[in-house]
This record gives structure tokens, C-alpha cells and sequence, in this order.
């Protein structure tokens, strides 16, 4: 299968004037479509920083990122904001969903800058991503009017409406009681099961069962990249 995503002797070092952290060191990680993948280890082994890059927010300082068909090391901010708003999907802890639109104007809202995609294949776009996160009864709703796992499945719904290449999620359900953690968890199976390629990062070892391929990080490095049934024996 093809590789959807690959880093090859990835590194990213924080600078400031005191000390250089090396977050990122010698990453080599390469991802299939239609995989889901988690990457887990201790607070500070570098996870948020590797969704971070995964995610264009940042470059790296040296190494290679190839994205689809495509090599995305080095691309100003433009350009990575271009390739995010096609190609990635991003879910985050804290659902970042705006307070002063609607459900159904936050998930249209990325595609508005897209010249690929018409009004009407946007609306199209929209209903039928919260017809999948089961939130369609809820599209005229603002953020406040739900629940914390209401806003996460339309914060879902946001990120798989464009279509992206890939699903990158941060903690996702960090901030969920169980029941709406695990409706959230559902979700993404059910997506991952149709043939979302999902990268998820979560230090929970609840939430890595639902992965197939189990990163774990320590200090900047990968220390182990196995599939579940390997990481269940380790
Ligand atoms: P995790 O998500 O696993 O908790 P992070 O990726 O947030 O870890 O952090 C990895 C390391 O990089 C930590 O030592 C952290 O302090 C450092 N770090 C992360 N972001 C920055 C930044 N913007 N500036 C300086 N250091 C950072």
C-alpha cells in the first residue's frame, strides 16, 4: 500500500537563549493510508510536538516530511496553511469550535477558502459530515447549546468534511467524560473502519486499544511502532 505519510531523519529543536530542547530526534515513521495509528508515551516525550509537525503547524529543522505525493518540508506558512486546509483534518482536546457560529457554519467554515469546492457542494459537504458525527438535529445549535461530546463530533465532523488525506487528532477525548469519550472513540472507528487514515496522540492506554499500529515515544525518539496485537504481548 502507499505510504501516506513519511518522515525520514526528522528532528526539531526548540531554541531559546538559554537551552536547545531537542523535541523531535531522528523521527523515521512512515503511515498507510487507511491505517489508525496512536502515538502515546510519558508528558514531554515530544507527541504534541510530532502532531504538531505532522499537522504543517511548524516545520522541522531538519529531515524530510512527504505528505500524499507531495514533500512539504520547508514550505513557508502559506503554503503549509494551503496544504492543512486540503489535506489535513485536525481534532483537538479542546474542540476550538467558534462560539458565535452554528454548528453547521463551523463545519463549513474551512472549506470557505477552498476555490475547489462550490456552495452547493459545500452544503452538500456539511450535511453529510454531521450526518455521520449524527449531529444533523443539531446544525442550527451555537458550541454553548451542547455538550462537551456534541462538540467534539461536530468538531469531527469539521475535520472530515474537506475530505483530507488524514485525520490528526490531539487527546481527543481529554476532555470527555467516559460515556462521551467512548461515543467519540466509536466515531472514530466507525470513520477508520469506511477508510479514514487516522493519527491520534493520547498518553491513555484505554484510547490506544482502539488503534491498530500502537508509537510509543521517550525523549524525542520512537522507542516502539507496533501493531496492536504486539503492543497487548510487550
Ligand atoms: P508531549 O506532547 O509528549 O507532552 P511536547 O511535544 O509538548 O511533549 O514537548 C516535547 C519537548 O519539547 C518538551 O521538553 C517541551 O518542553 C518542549 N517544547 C514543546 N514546545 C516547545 C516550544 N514551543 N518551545 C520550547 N520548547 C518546547
Amino acid at each position: 500500500m502507499a505510504n501516506l505519510i513519511e518522515l525520514k531523519d526528522f528532528n526539531k529543536v526548540f531554541s531559546t537563549e538559554e537551552v536547545d530542547t531537542h523535541a523531535l530526534q531522528s523521527i523515521n515513521l512512515t503511515v498507510e493510508k487507511g491505517e489508525y495509528v496512536v502515538i502515546t508515551g510519558p508528558s514531554g516525550c515530544g507527541k504534541s510536538t510530532l502532531l504538531s509537525m505532522l499537522g504543517l503547524l511548524d516545520n522541522g529543522t531538519s529531515g524530510l516530511y512527504r505528505l500524499g505525493e507531495r514533500e512539504v518540508s520547508g514550505l513557508t506558512a502559506s503554503e503549509r496553511a494551503a496544504v492543512r486546509n486540503t489535506d489535513i483534518g485536525v481534532v483537538f482536546q479542546s474542540f476550538n469550535l467558534i462560539s458565535d457560529l452554528t454548528v453547521e457554519e463551523n463545519v463549513s467554515l474551512p472549506m470557505t477558502y477552498r476555490k475547489d469546492i462550490s456552495k452547493a457542494e459545500r452544503q452538500k459537504r456539511v450535511d453529510d459530515a454531521l450526518d455521520k458525527v449524527d449531529m444533523s438535529h443539531r446544525k442550527r445549535h451555537y458550541p454553548s447549546q451542547l455538550s462537551g461530546g456534541q462538540q467534539q463530533r461536530v468538531a469531527v465532523a469539521r475535520a472530515i468534511a474537506g475530505s483530507p488525506l488524514i485525520i490528526l487528532a490531539d487527546e481527543p477525548t481529554g476532555n470527555l467524560d467516559i460515556k462521551n469519550a467512548q461515543a467519540v472513540l466509536a466515531l472514530f472507528d466507525k470513520l477508520n473502519k469506511q477508510g479514514t487514515t487516522i493519527c491520534m496522540v493520547s498518553h491513555d492506554a484505554e484510547v490506544s486499544q482502539h488503534a491498530k499500529r500502537v508509537v510509543r515515544m521517550l525523549d524525542g525518539c520512537i522507542e516502539s511502532d507496533r501493531s496492536q496485537s504486539e503492543a497487548k504481548v510487550a
